[in-house]
Protein backbone atom coordinates (compact mmCIF):
# COMPACT_ATOMS: atom_id res chain seq x y z
CA UNK A 1 0.00 0.00 0.00
CA UNK A 2 3.10 2.38 0.88
CA UNK A 3 4.25 1.20 -2.58
CA UNK A 4 1.40 2.57 -4.33
CA UNK A 5 0.90 5.39 -2.35
CA UNK A 6 4.53 6.41 -3.39
CA UNK A 7 3.84 5.44 -7.01
CA UNK A 8 0.94 7.93 -6.41
CA UNK A 9 2.58 10.32 -5.49
CA UNK A 10 5.66 10.64 -7.79
CA UNK A 11 2.76 10.97 -10.80
CA UNK A 12 2.16 13.87 -8.82
CA UNK A 13 5.31 15.37 -8.58
CA UNK A 14 6.14 14.71 -12.34
CA UNK A 15 2.89 15.89 -13.44
CA UNK A 16 3.74 18.72 -11.62
CA UNK A 17 6.93 19.49 -12.69
CA UNK A 18 5.88 19.08 -16.22
CA UNK A 19 3.40 21.68 -15.36
CA UNK A 20 5.81 24.01 -14.17
CA UNK A 21 8.57 23.33 -16.94
CA UNK A 22 5.64 24.07 -19.38
CA UNK A 23 4.98 27.21 -17.44
CA UNK A 24 8.17 28.38 -17.42
CA UNK A 25 8.81 27.23 -21.18
CA UNK A 26 5.67 29.77 -22.23
CA UNK A 27 6.73 32.57 -19.77
CA UNK A 28 10.23 32.26 -21.78
CA UNK A 29 8.28 32.46 -25.63
CA UNK A 30 6.08 35.32 -24.16
CA UNK A 31 8.87 37.18 -22.97
CA UNK A 32 11.11 36.93 -25.86
CA UNK A 33 8.29 38.15 -27.56
CA UNK A 34 7.07 41.07 -25.23
CA UNK A 35 11.18 41.97 -26.09
CA UNK A 36 10.95 42.13 -29.99
CA UNK A 37 7.25 44.24 -29.41
CA UNK A 38 8.66 46.44 -27.11
CA UNK A 39 5.89 45.37 -24.29
CA UNK A 40 8.16 46.39 -21.20
CA UNK A 41 7.88 49.64 -19.09
CA UNK A 42 10.41 51.00 -16.31
CA UNK A 43 8.94 52.18 -13.27
CA UNK A 44 10.87 54.49 -11.12
CA UNK A 45 10.71 54.43 -7.36
CA UNK A 46 12.34 57.40 -4.93
CA UNK A 47 15.13 56.85 -2.37
CA UNK A 48 14.46 59.45 0.38
CA UNK A 49 16.69 61.12 3.01
CA UNK A 50 14.29 61.11 5.87
CA UNK A 51 15.71 63.57 7.95
CA UNK A 52 15.95 66.10 5.23
CA UNK A 53 13.21 65.17 3.17
CA UNK A 54 15.82 65.45 0.02
CA UNK A 55 15.81 62.83 -3.05
CA UNK A 56 18.59 60.80 -2.92
CA UNK A 57 17.71 59.10 -6.69
CA UNK A 58 15.33 56.60 -8.01
CA UNK A 59 14.99 53.35 -8.63
CA UNK A 60 13.98 51.86 -12.28
CA UNK A 61 12.07 48.87 -11.79
CA UNK A 62 11.10 46.81 -14.59
CA UNK A 63 7.45 46.31 -15.49
CA UNK A 64 5.71 43.76 -17.81
CA UNK A 65 2.01 42.92 -18.99
CA UNK A 66 0.64 40.03 -21.13
CA UNK A 67 -1.16 41.01 -24.15
CA UNK A 68 -4.29 41.15 -22.14
CA UNK A 69 -3.13 43.05 -19.88
CA UNK A 70 -2.28 40.83 -16.87
CA UNK A 71 0.92 42.45 -15.11
CA UNK A 72 3.71 39.25 -14.51
CA UNK A 73 5.76 40.08 -11.25
CA UNK A 74 9.68 40.83 -11.54
CA UNK A 75 10.22 37.81 -9.02
CA UNK A 76 8.21 35.68 -11.89
CA UNK A 77 9.66 36.78 -15.21
CA UNK A 78 13.82 37.64 -13.81
CA UNK A 79 14.26 34.08 -12.89
CA UNK A 80 13.06 33.09 -16.45
CA UNK A 81 14.97 35.64 -17.96
CA UNK A 82 18.02 34.91 -16.35
CA UNK A 83 17.74 31.39 -17.33
CA UNK A 84 16.83 31.90 -20.93
CA UNK A 85 19.36 34.35 -21.09
CA UNK A 86 16.68 36.85 -22.43
CA UNK A 87 17.96 39.12 -19.96
CA UNK A 88 20.98 40.09 -21.41
CA UNK A 89 19.32 42.16 -23.85
CA UNK A 90 16.14 42.60 -21.36
CA UNK A 91 18.37 44.21 -19.14
CA UNK A 92 20.49 45.87 -21.64
CA UNK A 93 17.16 47.92 -22.74
CA UNK A 94 16.73 48.44 -18.97
CA UNK A 95 20.64 50.26 -18.45
CA UNK A 96 19.82 52.44 -22.20
CA UNK A 97 16.11 53.30 -21.41
CA UNK A 98 17.10 54.19 -17.52
CA UNK A 99 20.09 56.62 -18.39
CA UNK A 100 17.79 58.33 -21.25
CA UNK A 101 15.06 58.75 -18.67
CA UNK A 102 17.75 60.26 -16.15
CA UNK A 103 19.13 62.70 -18.98
CA UNK A 104 15.50 63.89 -19.46
CA UNK A 105 15.24 64.86 -15.90
CA UNK A 106 18.61 66.61 -15.86
CA UNK A 107 16.91 68.98 -18.84
CA UNK A 108 13.66 69.28 -17.29
CA UNK A 109 13.99 69.17 -13.18
CA UNK A 110 15.77 72.06 -11.54
CA UNK A 111 17.38 69.19 -9.86
CA UNK A 112 19.48 66.08 -11.57
CA UNK A 113 17.72 62.62 -10.27
CA UNK A 114 20.26 60.03 -10.34
CA UNK A 115 18.26 56.68 -10.93
CA UNK A 116 19.57 53.34 -9.94
CA UNK A 117 19.32 49.92 -12.23
CA UNK A 118 19.29 46.49 -11.07
CA UNK A 119 22.07 44.18 -12.71
CA UNK A 120 22.10 40.71 -12.97
CA UNK A 121 24.95 38.33 -12.69
CA UNK A 122 24.60 37.14 -16.00
CA UNK A 123 24.67 40.61 -17.40
CA UNK A 124 27.90 41.77 -14.82
CA UNK A 125 30.07 38.82 -15.69
CA UNK A 126 30.00 39.23 -19.37
CA UNK A 127 33.17 40.40 -21.00
CA UNK A 128 32.19 43.18 -22.43
CA UNK A 129 29.56 44.60 -19.37
CA UNK A 130 31.62 47.46 -18.54
CA UNK A 131 31.39 48.96 -22.15
CA UNK A 132 27.74 48.56 -22.43
CA UNK A 133 27.95 50.60 -19.44
CA UNK A 134 29.91 53.13 -21.05
CA UNK A 135 27.83 52.85 -24.70
CA UNK A 136 24.77 53.50 -22.97
CA UNK A 137 26.23 56.76 -20.52
CA UNK A 138 28.04 58.13 -24.15
CA UNK A 139 24.01 57.14 -25.97
CA UNK A 140 22.01 58.97 -23.54
CA UNK A 141 24.67 61.97 -22.71
CA UNK A 142 24.02 60.82 -18.96
CA UNK A 143 26.67 62.06 -16.42
CA UNK A 144 28.47 58.93 -14.54
CA UNK A 145 27.53 59.91 -11.65
CA UNK A 146 24.23 60.28 -12.32
CA UNK A 147 24.00 56.28 -12.56
CA UNK A 148 23.38 53.18 -10.11
CA UNK A 149 24.06 50.13 -10.44
CA UNK A 150 22.66 47.81 -7.98
CA UNK A 151 23.79 44.08 -7.57
CA UNK A 152 23.82 41.42 -5.01
CA UNK A 153 26.15 39.89 -3.37
CA UNK A 154 25.52 36.87 -4.59
CA UNK A 155 26.93 37.81 -7.95
CA UNK A 156 29.98 38.47 -6.70
CA UNK A 157 30.47 35.12 -4.58
CA UNK A 158 31.80 32.95 -7.73
CA UNK A 159 34.85 34.80 -8.57
CA UNK A 160 35.54 37.56 -5.95
CA UNK A 161 38.79 38.97 -7.33
CA UNK A 162 37.37 39.50 -10.92
CA UNK A 163 34.47 40.67 -9.70
CA UNK A 164 36.51 43.31 -7.16
CA UNK A 165 38.18 44.10 -10.63
CA UNK A 166 35.32 45.13 -12.90
CA UNK A 167 33.59 46.87 -9.58
CA UNK A 168 36.92 49.08 -9.11
CA UNK A 169 36.69 50.10 -13.59
CA UNK A 170 33.38 50.53 -12.70
CA UNK A 171 33.85 53.10 -10.08
CA UNK A 172 36.46 54.67 -11.96
CA UNK A 173 34.43 55.31 -14.78
CA UNK A 174 32.14 57.58 -12.13
CA UNK A 175 29.83 55.15 -11.57
CA UNK A 176 27.71 54.56 -8.61
CA UNK A 177 27.75 51.05 -6.57
CA UNK A 178 25.11 49.13 -4.21
CA UNK A 179 24.59 46.04 -2.98
CA UNK A 180 21.10 44.74 -3.03
CA UNK A 181 19.13 43.07 -0.55
CA UNK A 182 22.22 43.60 1.68
CA UNK A 183 22.20 40.34 4.41
CA UNK A 184 20.19 38.01 2.55
CA UNK A 185 23.03 36.86 0.61
CA UNK A 186 26.87 35.83 1.63
CA UNK A 187 27.26 39.27 3.52
CA UNK A 188 30.91 37.69 4.50
CA UNK A 189 32.83 40.82 6.28
CA UNK A 190 35.64 40.20 4.12
CA UNK A 191 33.85 40.45 1.35
CA UNK A 192 32.36 43.79 2.21
CA UNK A 193 36.15 44.98 2.37
CA UNK A 194 37.30 43.72 -0.96
CA UNK A 195 34.23 45.76 -2.81
CA UNK A 196 34.37 49.22 -3.75
CA UNK A 197 30.69 49.62 -3.29
CA UNK A 198 29.55 52.94 -2.23
CA UNK A 199 26.37 52.14 -0.50
CA UNK A 200 24.32 49.36 1.14
CA UNK A 201 20.77 48.31 0.54
CA UNK A 202 19.32 46.18 3.82
CA UNK A 203 16.47 44.00 2.37
CA UNK A 204 13.04 44.09 3.38
CA UNK A 205 13.39 40.91 5.23
CA UNK A 206 14.93 43.01 8.19
CA UNK A 207 13.06 46.33 7.84
CA UNK A 208 9.90 45.11 8.22
CA UNK A 209 9.82 43.81 11.49
CA UNK A 210 12.22 46.47 13.05
CA UNK A 211 9.98 47.81 15.19
CA UNK A 212 8.47 45.56 16.89
CA UNK A 213 11.59 42.36 16.65
CA UNK A 214 14.62 42.91 18.82
CA UNK A 215 16.49 40.77 16.85
CA UNK A 216 16.10 42.96 13.69
CA UNK A 217 17.22 46.14 15.19
CA UNK A 218 20.45 44.35 16.46
CA UNK A 219 21.10 43.53 12.82
CA UNK A 220 20.18 46.92 11.46
CA UNK A 221 22.26 48.60 13.87
CA UNK A 222 24.91 46.16 13.10
CA UNK A 223 24.80 46.69 9.06
CA UNK A 224 24.14 50.55 10.13
CA UNK A 225 27.42 50.49 12.23
CA UNK A 226 29.64 48.83 9.52
CA UNK A 227 28.07 51.12 7.13
CA UNK A 228 29.75 54.26 9.59
CA UNK A 229 32.73 52.10 9.96
CA UNK A 230 33.56 51.77 6.69
CA UNK A 231 32.44 55.11 5.58
CA UNK A 232 29.59 53.33 2.92
CA UNK A 233 25.92 54.86 3.09
CA UNK A 234 23.19 52.62 4.08
CA UNK A 235 19.68 52.66 2.89
CA UNK A 236 16.63 50.55 4.30
CA UNK A 237 14.44 49.05 1.93
CA UNK A 238 10.74 48.63 1.84
CA UNK A 239 9.68 51.06 4.45
CA UNK A 240 6.08 51.03 4.51
CA UNK A 241 4.90 52.56 7.78
CA UNK A 242 5.57 55.52 10.20
CA UNK A 243 6.82 53.67 13.25
CA UNK A 244 9.25 52.13 10.75
CA UNK A 245 10.86 55.44 9.97
CA UNK A 246 10.88 56.48 13.28
CA UNK A 247 12.89 53.76 14.70
CA UNK A 248 15.22 53.89 10.96
CA UNK A 249 15.99 57.54 11.74
CA UNK A 250 16.38 56.71 15.82
CA UNK A 251 19.29 53.99 14.54
CA UNK A 252 20.82 56.53 12.44
CA UNK A 253 19.91 55.38 8.94
CA UNK A 254 18.20 58.33 7.04
CA UNK A 255 18.29 57.19 3.82
CA UNK A 256 14.91 55.11 2.79
CA UNK A 257 12.83 53.58 0.14
CA UNK A 258 9.43 51.99 0.03
CA UNK A 259 5.97 52.72 -0.01
CA UNK A 260 5.55 54.71 3.36
CA UNK A 261 7.27 57.14 0.71
CA UNK A 262 5.77 55.92 -2.79
CA UNK A 263 5.46 52.58 -5.07
CA UNK A 264 6.81 52.79 -7.99
CA UNK A 265 5.61 54.59 -10.63
CA UNK A 266 5.84 55.10 -14.41
CA UNK A 267 7.87 57.92 -15.49
CA UNK A 268 5.21 60.90 -16.62
CA UNK A 269 4.08 60.19 -12.74
CA UNK A 270 7.70 60.34 -11.03
CA UNK A 271 8.14 63.79 -12.89
CA UNK A 272 5.06 65.07 -11.17
CA UNK A 273 6.05 63.84 -7.90
CA UNK A 274 9.43 65.22 -8.14
CA UNK A 275 7.51 68.79 -9.11
CA UNK A 276 5.04 68.49 -6.56
CA UNK A 277 7.44 68.12 -3.87
CA UNK A 278 9.81 69.99 -5.58
CA UNK A 279 6.88 72.90 -4.73
CA UNK A 280 5.93 71.78 -1.36
CA UNK A 281 9.98 72.03 0.18
P1 LIG B 1 14.76 44.93 -5.67
O1 LIG B 1 15.76 45.47 -6.59
O2 LIG B 1 15.19 44.65 -4.29
O3 LIG B 1 13.57 45.98 -5.72
C1 LIG B 1 12.73 46.27 -4.64
C2 LIG B 1 11.41 45.55 -4.76
O4 LIG B 1 10.62 45.82 -3.61
C3 LIG B 1 10.56 46.02 -5.93
O5 LIG B 1 9.76 44.91 -6.33
C4 LIG B 1 9.66 47.08 -5.30
O6 LIG B 1 8.47 47.31 -6.01
C5 LIG B 1 9.40 46.44 -3.97
N1 LIG B 1 9.09 47.41 -2.91
C6 LIG B 1 9.52 48.67 -2.79
N2 LIG B 1 9.06 49.24 -1.65
C7 LIG B 1 8.34 48.29 -1.03
C8 LIG B 1 7.61 48.26 0.21
O7 LIG B 1 7.55 49.22 0.98
N3 LIG B 1 7.00 47.09 0.53
C9 LIG B 1 7.06 45.98 -0.28
N4 LIG B 1 6.40 44.89 0.11
N5 LIG B 1 7.74 45.99 -1.45
C10 LIG B 1 8.37 47.12 -1.81
P2 LIG B 1 9.59 44.51 -7.86
O8 LIG B 1 9.50 45.74 -8.72
O9 LIG B 1 8.50 43.50 -7.92
O10 LIG B 1 10.97 43.82 -8.21
C11 LIG B 1 11.39 42.65 -7.56
C12 LIG B 1 12.82 42.34 -7.88
O11 LIG B 1 12.95 42.04 -9.27
C13 LIG B 1 13.78 43.50 -7.62
O12 LIG B 1 14.11 43.56 -6.25
C14 LIG B 1 14.94 43.08 -8.50
O13 LIG B 1 15.73 42.12 -7.85
C15 LIG B 1 14.23 42.43 -9.67
N6 LIG B 1 14.16 43.42 -10.78
C16 LIG B 1 13.24 44.38 -11.01
N7 LIG B 1 13.56 45.08 -12.13
C17 LIG B 1 14.72 44.55 -12.60
C18 LIG B 1 15.58 44.82 -13.73
O14 LIG B 1 15.37 45.77 -14.52
N8 LIG B 1 16.68 44.02 -13.88
C19 LIG B 1 16.97 43.01 -13.01
N9 LIG B 1 18.06 42.25 -13.23
N10 LIG B 1 16.20 42.73 -11.94
C20 LIG B 1 15.09 43.49 -11.73
MG1 LIG C 1 17.15 46.90 -6.46
MG1 LIG D 1 16.38 45.05 -2.89
MG1 LIG E 1 14.93 42.27 -3.87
Amino acid sequence: QAKAAGRGRSQFFSQELLASIEHRHRLVTQLRAALAQGAFTLHYQPKVNAVTGALMGVEALLRWALPDGTPVSPAEFIPAAEESGLILPLGQWVLEQACLQARAWQAALPEAVPVAVNISALQFAQPEFVSRVRGALAMSGLAPALLELEITESLLAPHPEAARERLQVLRDLGVRLSIDDFGTGFSSLSYLKLFPVHTLKIDRAFVRDVATDRNDVAIVEAVIGIGQAMNLEVLAEGVETPRQVEVLTRLGCAAMQGYHFARPMPADEMTDWIRRRGADH
